[in-house]
């Protein structure tokens, strides 16, 4: 049987059996992968504590019909992430986004290099900047979903084009449209929560260590968090329906 190795992030760990635990990380060489650890409490010790969220592991795993764990060591395992709650929240939605939004055995260099920046910006940041912990999750949530090429049209209007006055945003086009095009279901949209999106979306994690970067993206933080989760769940609805 083969062996493979790579660095990884735990995204998820369930319990199948007594013994067996089935974990899902993001890895560094094959994307997405569910594997088996038959008898966890067998290699308790070897493996227990290295592969609890949020932990960047290095994995070897044999492929079978399903790949199966032989070993996790531990690279590094976010020690201020988990010591605080909310952090700690923010941490578990990122993998669970992954989780939800990557399909298995496909890697994707941008992914990996995502998960990588925001779990190490968190951990670095956030007793320099509390608020942090509110920016990296709209980040995140943004910035997987401009990966899979499914970013809101900012533009302009989504039927005219017209790129003055679009104070409208159609879940439904996905994108800005203006008075004329816009129906009872679409939310208004300001041009500073326009702005706002537009940054995170296409700003690199370096561009927000502008302090004034941050904070105008986190004067819009309540209506972002609730247009990015609308936005998600067209998406993933959208992805289940093809
Ligand atoms: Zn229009």
């Amino acid at each position: 049987m083969e062996h493979y190795s790579t660095l990884a992030f735990v995204l998820k760990q369930e319990p199948i059996k007594e013994q067996d635990r089935n974990y899902t990380f993001y890895t560094q060489k094959f994307g997405k992968l569910a594997i088996l650890t038959p008898g966890a409490r067998k290699i308790k010790a070897k493996l227990s504590g290295h592969l609890e969220l949020p932990s960047l592991v290095q994995i070897e795993f044999a492929m079978s019909y399903k790949p199966r764990l032989i070993s996790a060591l531990e690279k590094f395992s976010f020690p201020e992430i988990k010591k605080k709650q909310k952090p700690l929240t923010a941490a578990f939605l990122m993998a669970d986004l992954a989780d939800k939004l990557s399909l298995e055995k496909q890697d994707d260099p941008e992914i990996w290099k995502l998960l990588f920046n925001s779990f190490y910006f968190l951990e670095e940041n956030l007793n320099k900047s509390p608020q942090v912990v509110d920016f990296i999750w709209l980040y995140f949530n943004a910035q997987f979903l401009e990966i899979l090429g499914l970013s809101p049209f900012l533009e302009g209007c989504t039927e005219c084009g017209r790129t003055i006055n679009n104070k409208f945003f159609s879940f439904e086009k996905k994108g800005v449209v203006c008075q004329q095009h816009s129906h009872k279901d679409d939310w208004p949209i300001s041009n500073n929560q326009k702005r706002a999106l537009n940054k995170l979306f296409n700003f690199s994690l370096k561009q927000f260590s502008d302090p004034s970067c941050l904070k105008e993206v986190l004067e819009e933080k309540k209506y972002i968090e609730k247009f990015l989760s609308k936005f998600t769940l067209v998406i993933k609805s959208d992805i289940i329906n093809l």
